[in-house]
């Protein structure tokens, strides 16, 4: 009989060890949560360290747009996010574009994912594609669309025969709208963009040079109104951006006089603002 028990409390430990073995070591609670949290619409925090609260979720089609890689569950956003992209994707396809093709927003309730994109996290940034979809995209297409970039990334050049006038139609729509504060993008299609003759060239402005964006542009909206707790950026420096500082992103030829110093950089451990614990928990 004791040896039984034994024999029982043996298999017990043993499957408990072999459980926590598989569990991943940290969960991503923000992650976990599978649907917004049903309190008033707010951005809380800065868009890299934030949440979400009345959260909505694009539908995944609609009139000039279709979202991408649904079962990420990223495709959710503030109200003024959502409402944004629908125009956007409404005025694009008016311009005679095909279908937009829409990645990560936000998850439910925003938050950090654990891996990739360390903004997004208060539903006012988005990806969007820059390919366009001629036709509603298969379920597995979807899923696993194929990424054009636009760049010639080892000579820092743009890829012509991927570049079309259309991707300049979309900046120009995306970027001039009010609400938009500023869209990244790699600094080659920045480049790009500023070379051409725009009779308007204010909302150059808000088309930020960054690294990665080479096969889809960031959009970022400022904070909402009513979202009192959502740290906004500083707007952009004076001017459309194509001076200067745009050419300082060129690569410099290697200077081998120069030793290389390196330095590693410690992880700041991030606190999000309180009320995204009621956010994440209620
Ligand atoms: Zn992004």
């Amino acid at each position: 009989m004791k040896k039984n028990l034994l024999m029982i409390l043996f298999i017990f430990m043993f499957l408990l060890g072999f459980w926590m073995a598989m569990s991943p070591a940290e969960a991503n609670p923000w992650e976990e949560v599978q649907e917004p949290y049903l309190g008033v619409e707010q951005s809380i925090g800065s868009y890299a360290n934030g949440c979400l609260s009345g959260g909505e979720a694009l539908p995944l089609k609609g009139e000039g747009y279709q979202v991408i890689r649904p079962s990420r569950n990223r495709y959710y956003g503030h109200p003024n996010m959502i409402a944004y992209l629908s125009k956007l994707a409404k005025k694009t396809k008016g311009f005679g574009l095909d279908d937009l093709m829409i990645a990560d927003i936000s998850m439910p309730r925003g938050g950090n994912f654990t891996k990739g994109h360390s903004s997004h996290q208060t539903g006012l940034d988005a990806d969007i594609w820059l390919s366009f979809a001629p036709e509603p995209l298969t379920k597995d297409s979807l899923e696993s669309p194929t990424a054009v970039s636009m760049v010639d990334l080892q000579n820092y050049a743009l890829k012509r025969d991927n570049w079309m006038k259309e991707h300049a139609i979309l900046f120009q729509v995306a970027a001039s709208e009010p609400e938009v504060a500023r869209i990244f993008v790699h600094p080659v299609i920045k480049e790009t963009l500023c070379e051409m003759a725009w009779e308007d060239r204010n909302w150059l402005r808000k088309v930020r040079p960054w690294w990665g964006h080479h096969y889809h542009m960031h959009v970022r909206l400022q904070c909402p109104e009513g979202s009192l707790n959502c740290i906004s950026q500083n707007a952009p420096p004076a001017g459309d951006g194509c001076g200067a500082e745009l050419i300082s992103w060129r690569p410099k030829p290697v200077d081998e006089t120069k030793s290389v110093v390196t330095t590693t950089k410690k992880k700041r451990v991030k606190i999000k603002p309180g009320q995204c614990e009621v956010v994440l928990t209620q």
